[in-house]
C-alpha cells in the first residue's frame, strides 16, 4: 500500500524547509523595491511624463504658434492661442508664436503625438512624472509653467534641430 505524506509531520517539515529556502534565497538577494522618495530610479530616457516648452540657444521661443500639437492631440488637451510677431516684439524665429499655451494634464494621455508633430521641436515630453496635485486648475500648465527658463531646463539640447 502506497505511503500518505500528505498531513505527516514529515510533510509539515519538508514544507517549511522550502519556505525557509526560499526566505534564504530572496534575503540576500538586491531588493527589487526603492526608498522613494528619497530615492529615485533613473527612467528610460525615452519614457513620457511632464512636457516643456523649449527655447533656441539664443533664448527665443521654438513655438511658432502653428497648432499643430492641439490638432494632432487625440485627448484635445492643448490649446494655443498664436499671435503674430512685431520688430518691436520677435518672440520666436517664425512670423508667429504663441501668446497663450495650455495643456491639460487631467486629459493628456502621454501618447507624445504633439512631440512628434511639432515642426520646429518646440514641445517635448520630459522624464518627469511628478504630476500630483490638489485641484483641477493646478494640472492645467499654462505658458509660464511650460516654457523652460533657461535653454536646456528639460534636458534637451537647446542646438538641436528639432
Ligand atoms: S502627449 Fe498626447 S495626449 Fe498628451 S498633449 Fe501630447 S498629443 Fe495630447
Ligand atoms: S508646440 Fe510645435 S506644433 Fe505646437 S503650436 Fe508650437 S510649434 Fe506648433
Amino acid at each position: 500500500m502506497k505511503k500518505k505524506w500528505k498531513g505527516t509531520t514529515a510533510s509539515k517539515v519538508i514544507a517549511m524547509l522550502k519556505g525557509l529556502l526560499i526566505v534564504f534565497k530572496y534575503g540576500f538577494k538586491k531588493p527589487a523595491t526603492i526608498r522613494y522618495p528619497e530615492e529615485r530610479r533613473k527612467l528610460p530616457s525615452r519614457s513620457r511624463g511632464r512636457h516643456y516648452l523649449t527655447k533656441w540657444n539664443d533664448g527665443k521661443e521654438r513655438c511658432v504658434g502653428c497648432e499643430l500639437c492641439a490638432i494632432v492631440c487625440p485627448s484635445q488637451a492643448i490649446y494655443v492661442k498664436p499671435a503674430n510677431n512685431t520688430p518691436q516684439e520677435q518672440h520666436s524665429h517664425g512670423e508667429r508664436y504663441a501668446a497663450d499655451f495650455q495643456i491639460n494634464m487631467l486629459r493628456c494621455i502621454y501618447c507624445g503625438y504633439c512631440e512628434e508633430a511639432c515642426p520646429t521641436g518646440a514641445i517635448i515630453l520630459s522624464n518627469e512624472f511628478e504630476l500630483a496635485g490638489y485641484t483641477r486648475e493646478s494640472l492645467i500648465f499654462d505658458k509660464e509653467k511650460l516654457t523652460e527658463k533657461q535653454p536646456g531646463d528639460s534636458g534637451r539640447d537647446p542646438n538641436r534641430e528639432i
